[in-house]
């Protein structure tokens, strides 16, 4: 819904915050989610997440969020799916070439990454979508890649968080 969708990107610094505490506390327990199962956990996370997320951001559960790179405006939206925006089609005043009674999600995504304190990684160039992982949760994903990224990574290079 477009309005709550505004609530979120004007509330992006507040959402950001949460979403730093929740990300480790998901990562730490690893663990458990092994011993469960990662795929017995998907179905019930997906719903969770699509619920959440749904509601906030319109999320189109393209299982690798980009929300903390896009202002917690959910590029997905974008009538072209566009990773990295905008595109050369914002009208003047700010709305969608494709969509004219929708504010071009990229002009959104900017106004909320000013207030994170993130907001430099609205600079990075993001991967192209990866369209095999759409419906998967990108919670678990995230837990996931951080798990496999400390295996594969020496110590001295590996990411921190
Ligand atoms: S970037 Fe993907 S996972 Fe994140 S809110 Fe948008 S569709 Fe959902």
């Amino acid at each position: 819904m477009q309005l709550i969708r505004n609530w979120s990107v004007k509330h992006s610094r507040g959402l950001e915050y949460i979403y730093l505490l929740f990300e480790p506390v998901l990562i730490r327990l690893h663990k458990v989610w092994n011993v469960i199962g990662y795929e017995r956990l998907e179905k019930p996370v997906r719903v969770i997440e699509k619920s959440i997320k749904g509601l906030m951001f319109d999320c189109q559960m393209c299982g690798q969020c980009a929300l903390s790179s896009s202002g917690m405006s959910c590029s997905m939206n974008c009538p072209k799916s566009l990773r990295n925006g905008p595109c050369g089609g914002v009208r003047m005043d700010g709305t969608c070439e494709v969509k004219p009674e929708m504010r071009c999600v990229w002009v959104e995504a900017w106004k909320g990454a000013q207030q994170m304190s993130q907001c430099e990684k609205m600079k990075e160039i993001q991967q192209p979508v990866n369209y095999s992982f759409k419906g998967s949760s990108s919670w678990l994903r995230v837990v996931q890649d951080d798990v496999k990224n400390k295996q594969e990574m020496p110590d001295d290079v590996r990411i921190k968080r």
